[in-house]
This record gives structure tokens, sequence and C-alpha cells, in this order.
């Protein structure tokens, strides 16, 4: 009986440090990046694409809904436009960020009632799978949550996008088009750098700015990429966000794991 007991013991102190190795080597197998990419994505198109309503999206808030860009991500990348991603097992604490909730909330809300993933099994909060998926692997730059998202939130309110556009004379229109090279080029001239600008149709959805480690602004790579399957059209738009309470909406009661 002894002997068994010793042999399961070895087992399971064999298989925690096969299991303990393996998320090291996860860890490791994914080199440093090399920038950073501030993924930004505009309400209004994201919010058309709405067809159910729940607390947590934004896109819900009626008269109180973002109406600028909001925050996807800050996310590390590689120069060859590939990216690391679930660099190690830190899942998402959020009470390390609870100081950050009135920022995050405004500047950084969900635009959806999904649940993502996280990258250990699991489904968890927007914030949750970007700090899991994204800032695992800010590393050497970032070691944890608070620093991230604080980082991530100075940022955004540092470079507003929205303003640079409005300032140019490109605002939120359900009528008008606009050209793609006059808003490249009004970042361009306030920042001297290359956005990468990703469309869903010809209405805009994501504007990518760029920084070194050191946060200093930067071309990102993808925007030299003429042919992505999100490239937008010579002419695109820049919708209005419409509230959505309107016919057709259906209020989605929350799942016992969103009333959480
Ligand atoms: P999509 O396929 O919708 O463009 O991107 C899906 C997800 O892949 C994004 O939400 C993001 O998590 C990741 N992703 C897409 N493009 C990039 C990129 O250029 N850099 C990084 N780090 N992640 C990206
Ligand atoms: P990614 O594309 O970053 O890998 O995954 C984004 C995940 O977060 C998806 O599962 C998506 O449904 C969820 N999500 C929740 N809120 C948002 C949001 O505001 N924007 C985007 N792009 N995805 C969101």
């Amino acid at each position: 009986m002894a002997s068994r007991t010793c042999l399961l013991f070895l087992l399971v102190a064999f298989l925690a440090g096969a299991f303990a190795a393996d998320v090291i080597e996860v860890n490791r197998s994914q080199r440093e990046f090399d920038y950073f990419a501030l993924s930004l994505q505009w309400p209004g198109t994201y919010c058309r694409g709405t067809r159910h309503c729940c607390s947590k999206n934004a896109c819900c808030r009626g008269s109180n809904a973002p109406t600028q860009f909001t925050i996807h991500g800050l996310w590390p990348d590689y120069n060859d436009g590939s990216w690391p991603s679930c660099c190690y097992r830190s899942d998402f604490n959020e009470k390390e960020i609870s100081t950050l909730m009135d920022g995050l909330d405004k500047y950084w809300p969900s635009l959806s009632c999904g649940s993502p993933s996280t990258c250990h099994g699991g489904k968890g909060s927007f914030w949750g799978h970007e700090w899991e998926k994204h800032g695992t692997c800010s590393s050497p730059v970032f070691h944890d949550e608070y620093n991230y998202f604080l980082a991530t939130l100075n940022l955004y309110l540092k470079y507003n996008l929205t303003d640079v556009l409005y300032k140019a004379g490109y605002v939120a229109s359900n009528s008008e088009k606009y050209p793609l090279g006059g808003i490249v080029t009004a970042i361009q001239n306030e920042y001297h750098i290359t956005p990468e600008v990703q469309c869903k149709k010809d209405a805009i959805d994501e504007i990518r700015i760029c920084f070194y480690k050191d946060f200093k602004l930067r071309d990102c790579v993808g925007s030299k990429e003429l042919t992505s399957r999100k490239s937008c059209p010579k002419y695109v738009s820049l919708p209005e966000y419409t509230p959505l309470d309107g016919e057709g909406m259906v209020l989605k009661m929350p799942t016992e794991r969103e009333a959480l």
C-alpha cells in the first residue's frame, strides 16, 4: 500500500513537472516582440452589426454610447507582420485594475455581448481576452495587468485620432464618403507616421497607430499592405452611431455566466 502511494506521488510529481515545463516552453517558444500597435475601433461601424443587447455592450448605452474611436487593444507585433499570442499563463484578475475602471468603461468598453475565449480554455471578458492574448506578450515592457492597461489608456488619451480626423473635416456621417488617402494624410501630418486602416465594406472599422518599445511613434507594418482582406476602398465612410433601441432589436436576457 505504502509503495502504491509512493508510486502515485511520483506520478503526480512527474505530471506536475511536465505541465510546468510545458507552460515555460510556451513562454520561451515565442520570441520577444518588435513593436506595439494600438488598435482603435470605430463604434459607428462595429455597432451597426449588433443584433442583441446586453448590459456589458457599450453599443447598447443609447445616448451614452461611445461616438469616438474606442480601444480594441495594445498589441505586441513582429516586424514580419506576424505576432505572438498567449505568451504565458496569467489569468485575468479584474481586481488588479479596479482603480482604472472609469477610464476602461469609457474608453475601452466591449462593443459586443459575446464572451471571448481565454488563452487556457473557458470564456472571459473582452479585457481578459486582450490581457491574456496580447498583454502577456508585452514583456519585457510590461509584466503585469495594471501597467499594461494604464499605459494603453495613456496612449489612447495622448493620441486622439477622432480629434485629428475631426480637425481635418472627417466627421461621423451616414451620407458622406471620404478619400482614404485624405484620412491617412491627416494622421501623417499630425504624427509623421503611417497608420494601418481596416474597413468593413466601405466603412472604417479600425485604425492602428504603432510605437517602438519606448513609445515613440513609428509606421505600422500593415500600413503598406494593400491586398488585406480588410483593406479599404478609395472612398470610405465613418458611420454615425445609431441608437440600438429601434425596431428589430432583441434585448437578450443575460446567460447565467454573463449575469455573474
Ligand atoms: P481579424 O482576423 O479580425 O483581423 O483579427 C482577429 C484577431 O487577431 C484580432 O482581434 C487580434 O486579436 C488578432 N490580430 C489581428 N491582426 C493583428 C495584428 O496585426 N497584430 C496582432 N498582435 N494581433 C492581430
Ligand atoms: P480577437 O478578435 O481580439 O481575437 O477577439 C475578440 C473577441 O472579443 C471576440 O470573441 C469578440 O466577440 C470579443 N469582443 C468583445 N467585445 C469586443 C469589442 O468591442 N471588439 C472586438 N473586436 N471584439 C470584441
